[in-house]
């Protein structure tokens, strides 16, 4: 055999290899990787872990899966009750936690003035903070041109500004030694049409991480993408309207990924401190690879699914608007 033969049968063979991973796989190839030969989650044992929007969804399962290798954790969310019984499942999860170790600090992120505060008090009780995980947000379903300003205006006080502000205090505290994350969505390296503000926001987010990142080499910057998950989010997701929310409920029959599977892959990213990852079912990790690295072949695909084929990997059973 050749050297250009054997160089062409490497080469198919990678792609090969890529492709089947594409479609089999939930995540990109280095979680995948990660899973299975990285550092195990339990690597986080004892570390101080600050979880905003945990009284639900992919926060609260990420609690869970956190709780099991006994990391101690401040959970934040509006709801004190909700998560007064993540506290409680937590604790019931883990055999070397105790109720001091798990902090529930009831607490709105628009509330921008008491970030401090809030941000001390977690210091406080720990005498520090090893990661904080910026999770809580909200999505959206609208048409681009039904969108009114105030409601761009408002998904980016919470899904951007709020986030920007909590980090940038955390950077100011740990001087460039932490690790911070941020649930981000698949949304923020492709778009996907009916969510304009919710897309851009994400976008938005990973521009300001991606810089941080930039400005301080040194501190660790996670930036985790899931697609579809099982949670209550379409509930409460935007709409165009000021003060409207979408109040659909995400259906069991659903192609989604589960919470738990999705608090379980954002544990590993946690764990080994992954700069960026996605998660999600077939067809989400291969459309993910096409967007971000094959934009014809994307342009294509995109042709050939069209808006109602995309909003059909999104939301499954979601009515077409
Ligand atoms: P949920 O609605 O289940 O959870 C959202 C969490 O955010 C809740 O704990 C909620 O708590 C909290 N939250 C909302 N508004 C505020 C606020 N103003 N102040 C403080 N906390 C707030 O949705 P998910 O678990 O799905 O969403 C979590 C993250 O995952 C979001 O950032 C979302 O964009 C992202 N994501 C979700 C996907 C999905 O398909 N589910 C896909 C991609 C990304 P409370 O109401 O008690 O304040």
């Amino acid at each position: 055999m050749g050297i250009f033969e054997f160089i062409g049968i490497v080469v198919f063979l990678y792609y090969l290899i890529n492709i089947i991973l594409w479609v089999v796989l939930d995540s990109d190839i280095e979680l995948w990787l990660k899973e299975r030969w990285g550092k195990p989650i339990d690597t986080l044992r004892g570390k101080v872990v600050w979880l905003t929007g945990a009284s639900s969804g992919i926060g609260k399962q990420l609690a869970i899966e956190l709780a099991k290798h006994h990391v101690r954790l401040c959970i934040s969310a509006r709801s004190g009750d909700r998560l007064q019984a993540v506290k409680e499942e937590c604790l019931k999860q883990s055999k070397l936690l105790r109720p001091n170790d798990i902090l529930v600090l009831k607490m709105d992120m628009l509330d921008i003035s008491q970030h401090q505060r809030y941000f001390d008090t977690v210091v406080n009780h720990f005498g520090g903070l090893d990661i904080l995980v910026n999770n809580a947000g909200r999505s959206q379903r609208a048409s681009f041109e039904e969108i009114d300003l105030s409601v761009d205006r408002e998904l980016f006080e919470l899904d951007v500004f709020s986030i920007v502000n909590l980090t940038r205090i955390y950077v100011r505290h740990c001087k460039s030694r932490g690790h911070v994350a941020v649930t981000s969505s698949s949304v923020g390296l492709i778009s996907v049409p009916n969510s304009a503000s919710y897309t851009a926001a994400k976008h938005a987010i990973h521009g300001y991480f991606e810089t941080l990142k930039l400005d301080h080499p040194t501190m660790d910057v996670t930036l985790f993408c899931p697609g579809p998950t099982h949670t209550e989010f379409l509930q409460h997701a935007f709409t165009g309207i000021h003060g409207q929310n979408y109040n659909q409920s995400v259906q069991a029959t659903d192609r989604r990924m589960t919470a738990e599977r999705c608090a379980v892959l954002m544990a590993i990213a946690l764990a080994n401190r992954c700069q960026i990852n996605f998660v999600g079912p077939f067809p989400v990790p291969g459309l993910m690879y096409i967007s971000c690295y094959y934009p014809n072949l994307r342009k294509i695909i995109l042709m050939i699914l069209g808006k109602s084929g995309l909003q059909k990997i999104r939301d499954t059973t979601a009515p077409a608007n």
